[in-house]
């Protein structure tokens, strides 16, 4: 039997990360590179299939990742190299506020700097956040450099150290809701459902009305199987969004939550 198929070969500017794959959902190790793909016989790249292109995060997993054709990688190194210098630029102000040209409302920097380091990162824009961090102690932004910290941790596969960057931000900043949020995100990729829940529910206790917060419990309970409690968070989600009500895919799991654990639902009544 001959052996053949396709695969990436000559991989180049290889990052390894951490992240959640979009895929399959599973937080692992993720594999950014350059290479091109050939059809291989006995694993002898032999056929070359198209360009060289950008793959960012590909899943230990599951295999799944982005993949850019080199040739259409500029525009996107160019946007994202560009947001991150007007953000420099801000925070060297003293800004610790930025209005989107996209958005209503004004966003942190550090949130927003946070929310691009992952893909700084697996372009090899970056090496680390030594600099960054740097940039942000000098202007006294404490809580901004916590919040960056804290994904640089997650990036790195250390959620521990992520998690007390969080804590550290919460405490500098009681009232902001980013880091509680986040806290309970982490545990979630921690895999720790059980933290998880108590995270989001203390969350909650100061945000209650917070949809997301709502949908990881839910999601939570989902996992566990905890149906009376599948029940009750639906029921939560479908009086915040009733609009959810006519959703097949929900109504099924609900409708099995509330005869597993024989508790009527608030919205039983309204599906056929
Ligand atoms: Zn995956």
């Amino acid at each position: 039997m001959i052996i053949y198929g396709s695969r990436m070969y000559f991989k180049d500017r290889v990052v390894k990360s951490f992240a959640e794959c979009d895929h399959c959902g599973r937080y692992g190790r993720m594999t950014s590179y350059q290479a091109k793909k050939f059809g291989h016989i006995y694993f002898i790249p032999l056929i070359p299939l198209g360009e060289k292109s950008q793959v960012l995060r590909e899943c230990g997993s599951c295999s799944m990742g982005v993949h850019i054709p080199v040739s259409r990688l500029d525009p996107v190194v160019q946007s994202v190299e560009e947001r991150f210098k007007s953000w420099i630029v801000e925070v060297q102000q003293g800004n610790t506020e930025v209005e989107l040209s996209d958005a209503e409302v004004k966003s942190n920097v550090g949130m927003l700097i946070a929310g691009i380091l992952d893909d700084l990162y697996c372009l090899k824009l970056i090496e680390n956040v030594d600099s960054i961090s740097a940039i942000l102690m000098a202007q006294g932004m404490d809580y901004e450099n916590e919040i960056v910290q804290a994904t640089w941790m997650e990036i790195r596969g250390t959620l521990d150290q992520g998690r007390a960057r969080l804590e550290a931000a919460a405490k500098l900043r009681p009232d902001e809701r980013y880091p509680r949020f986040q806290m309970g995100r982490l545990e979630v990729l921690r895999g720790n459902p059980k933290g998880a829940e108590e995270a989001f529910l203390q969350y909650l206790k100061a945000y209650p009305d917070d949809f997301s917060a709502h949908i990881e419990l839910a999601t939570l309970y989902e996992r566990a199987n905890n149906f009376a409690k599948i029940v009750e968070s639906y029921d939560k989600l479908y009086s915040m969004k009733p609009e959810l009500i006519p959703n097949a895919g929900m109504q099924k799991l609900y409708k099995k939550a509330c005869k597993k654990s024989g508790i009527g639902g608030k919205f039983l009544a309204q599906m056929k």
